[in-house]
């Protein structure tokens, strides 16, 4: 047997329909047998606060190994993990194609899901996932003013911590009453024909996202002004509903699969109109491009989405290489602190968002690749906030120890996560937004 392995992950699909995925005993059996390879290995220890409640766990039976461990504490280990995939992706020597076949976060996810169906958490963490229908209400004019505003009063955020669990020092996103569909409605269609650069269509659909709708329309009409800058049509996906995502971590498989029936056949029309699809957060690409294709393997119309959906820089880096990439910069962006966000990391497609920044004339970027500890709901409920700034230390002592003009990340909630703590010369950007400054568009 090999000790480690040097071979790329492979996954296996996720067996969430077959029976045995939701019996508790093998559920605890698997967790008894991969958490006893974590404990001999300790590898992940600084990646987040899964291991280290693993191994305390451990330290602190009565054997000193995992079977004295009671498997009702598993549990605590189950809710320290946000599914980001570093640890498969980046760290772990016994993923498949190793015989020992360790996937931890499919694990923790199976245990959220095995725990779900059995008892759906309160439902102020549903409320949490509820990402769209929230969306919904807080964007409606005068609503969206009173939401903003409510979220920054003091006695206001007390008693949301209270009900909904939401930590009163988290910094919430503003809600936009002028949505990105607002927005886009207003724009002027400029007729554009479609120029192919092979693996590229040139025509995109963007999925704008629950996000990006009502809380950061900016960013995606930047995407929006970046592509037809490039000479590359845009419009929306007409009507969306969530990727999923926030479901899929509270381990809402049922959810996660109406969420596809939605968003797959919509994806799927205009991919056969000739459109490439692009979101600009990617935990929403990450949906499409891996968790969805592993659930749903046999599903062509979900292995087509897979194939036609990129991250906005992977898109732009495919454009350059085929020399279709406008490089007429009118403004350095000078040192660009970068960080390279989880979901977008564990997508495999490199630093594209650096590559394409430094096209850009008298600009260097230093990458951070080191978790925010923001994860979805993870950075903002009650009972995870510590955790998550814990997390973020490492990243922010690395971002304190590089100088730089401009902090960027593909997440905007992990920036502003983030900056929450640093002193900024300018706000928290978007790499895309940095990329349509130096267009001067
Ligand atoms: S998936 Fe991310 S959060 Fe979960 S255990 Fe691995 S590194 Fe930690
Ligand atoms: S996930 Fe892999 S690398 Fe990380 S502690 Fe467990 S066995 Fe080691």
């Amino acid at each position: 047997m090999r000790e480690g392995s040097l071979d790329a992950p492979t996954r296996h699909p996720l067996d969430w329909t077959d029976g045995a995925f939701w019996d508790e005993a093998s559920l605890d059996e698997e967790l008894e047998r991969v958490f006893d390879i974590c404990h001999g290995c300790r590898r992940c220890v600084s990646l987040c606060e899964a291991f280290p409640t693993l191994f305390d766990l451990v330290d602190a039976s009565p054997t000193l190994e995992i079977d004295g461990v009671d498997p009702s504490e598993y549990r605590a280990v189950v809710d320290q993990c946000y599914l980001c995939d570093l640890c498969f992706q980046t760290k772990c020597p016994y993923v498949p194609p190793h015989e020992w076949d360790v996937d931890f976060p499919h694990l923790m996810l199976r245990a959220k899901a095995v725990r779900f169906r059995r008892k759906k958490p309160p439902l102020r963490r549903r409320v949490l996932g509820a990402t769209t229908a929230v969306g919904r209400l807080a964007s409606i004019p005068v609503v969206a003013g009173t939401v903003n505003a409510l979220n920054r009063s003091p006695s206001m955020r007390r008693m949301l911590e209270k009900t909904l669990g939401v930590h009163r020092d988290a910094r919430l996103p503003e809600y936009h009453s002028d949505t990105l569909k607002k927005r886009m409605n207003r724009r002027r269609r400029r007729e554009m024909e479609a120029e192919p650069l092979p693996p590229t269509r040139g025509r995109v659909a963007l999925f704008a996202t629950c996000y990006c709708s009502v809380n950061a329309p900016d960013i995606a009409e930047d995407l929006v002004r970046v592509l037809g800058h490039n000479g590359i049509p845009v419009r929306l996906v007409d009507r969306e509903t969530c990727c999923g995502m926030p479901r899929y971590e509270q381990g809402d498989l049922e959810a996660v699969d109406r969420a596809r029936r939605t968003n797959i056949p919509q994806l799927v029309e205009r991919i056969d109109r000739g459109y490439d699809i692009l979101a600009a957060i990617p935990s929403c690409v990450l949906m499409f491009k891996q968790e969805l294709p592993l659930m749903y393997p046999q599903d062509a119309d979900v292995q087509k989405v897979k194939a036609h959906i990129f991250d906005p820089f992977e898109y732009l880096a495919l454009r350059h290489r085929a020399g279709g990439l406008d490089t007429d910069f009118k403004h350095s962006l000078g040192r660009v602190a970068w960080h390279a966000a989880c979901h977008q990391r564990v997508q495999n497609i490199g630093g594209k968002t650096r590559e394409i920044l430094e096209l850009v004339p008298d600009t260097t970027v230093t990458p951070v690749e080191r978790c925010s500890g923001h994860d979805g709901t993870y950075g903002v409920r009650v009972e995870s906030y510590a955790a998550s700034k814990k997390i973020a230390r490492g990243t922010l002592r690395r971002l304190e120890r590089i100088e730089f003009d401009r902090f960027a990340s593909d997440c905007p909630m992990a920036a502003a996560h983030l900056a929450e703590d640093l002193e900024l010369p300018h706000p928290e950007t978007n790499p895309i937004t940095l990329l349509r400054i130096a267009y001067g568009i």
